[in-house]
């Protein structure tokens, strides 16, 4: 038996990285899927790779940091698989890096916009629905930087905490209604995002980043998929509140 059968998986930001990654994931458990997304030029090669494992997949071209384009996507997913069981908040950008004194309000609000208010926007609807069903499940992408500081990313780093702020009450919230809301922290993660984020393209900046892993290698996006499908599934019944670290060892030390 698949550990997600035809149950219906909403996935932001899951035409790249660690969302398309568990987007296959959840595929290969048999789950329908539906990719909330920016439109982009790899939106066909991205839904192609995702369909190969499970045909039952849709694209929706989903804004984020956009309230009414979050619950429309909420909307169609419902209408197209009629039930909302796993929702992953994945969707992220990096932001501009810069201390906080040399940092543009455009920057700040821009990675606000999507990395802490687009998780919200997504949960105020995904846990309406799920709150009606008396059931669901909620992961949300954060990342060790929820945990600790990193200078030049403000931005991300406080919208980051936030996420596990969001992850911490929701759990509470809803604990009684059926609902589980986890979080997980990845370590840097060889994605596309490291590549927006100059860090691939600069040898000593890639190795600095590497170096602060006690592994001393990057997290791949399957590492990231396999702690999504562990929180997904029935196995982890008992888990609400809780903030996966999956980091090479970064936070040990
Ligand atoms: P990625 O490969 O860049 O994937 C992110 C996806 O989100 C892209 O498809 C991107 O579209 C999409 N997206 C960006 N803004 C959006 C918006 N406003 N609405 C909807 N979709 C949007 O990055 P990733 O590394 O997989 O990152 C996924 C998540 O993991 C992010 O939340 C990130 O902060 C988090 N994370 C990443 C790392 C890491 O080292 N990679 C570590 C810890 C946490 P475009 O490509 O068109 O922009």
């Amino acid at each position: 038996m698949k550990k997600l059968e035809n149950r219906t998986v909403f996935i932001t930001g899951g035409l790249s990285g660690i969302g398309k990654a568990c987007a296959i994931a959840a595929a290969k458990e048999g789950a329908n899927l539906a990719i909330a997304d920016l439109k982009s030029d790899d939106v066909t090669a991205a839904m192609d790779e995702i369909k190969k494992e499970n045909p039952k997949a849709i694209f929706i071209e989903c804004d984020v940091s956009v309230f009414a384009q979050t619950q429309a996507a909420i909307e169609k997913t419902i209408s197209t698989f009629g039930s909302l069981d796993v929702a992953l908040n994945d969707a992220g950008i990096g932001g501009k890096p810069n201390k906080i004194g040399d940092m543009t309000e455009k920057d700040w609000t821009d990675v606000i916009g999507i990395n802490l208010t687009g998780v919200f926007n997504c949960m105020k609807h995904e846990l309406t629905q799920m709150a009606k069903q008396k059931k669901g499940v909620i992961i949300n992408i954060s990342s060790i930087l929820g945990k600790v500081g990193f200078a030049t990313s403000a931005h991300y780093v406080a919208a980051k905490h936030g996420v596990i702020g969001l992850t911490e009450t929701a759990a509470l919230e809803y604990a009684t209604e059926g609902i589980r809301v986890n979080a997980i922290c990845p370590g840097f993660i060889d994605t596309p995002l490291l590549t927006k984020g100059h860090i691939n393209s600069h040898a000593d900046v890639k190795k600095h980043i590497i170096d602060l892993h006690p592994m001393k290698r990057l997290g791949k996006a399957q590492e990231i998929a396999n702690a999504f499908i562990f929180l997904a599934c029935d196995e982890t019944a008992f888990m609400s509140g809780s903030s996966i670290v999956i980091d090479g060892g970064y936070l040990a030390q």
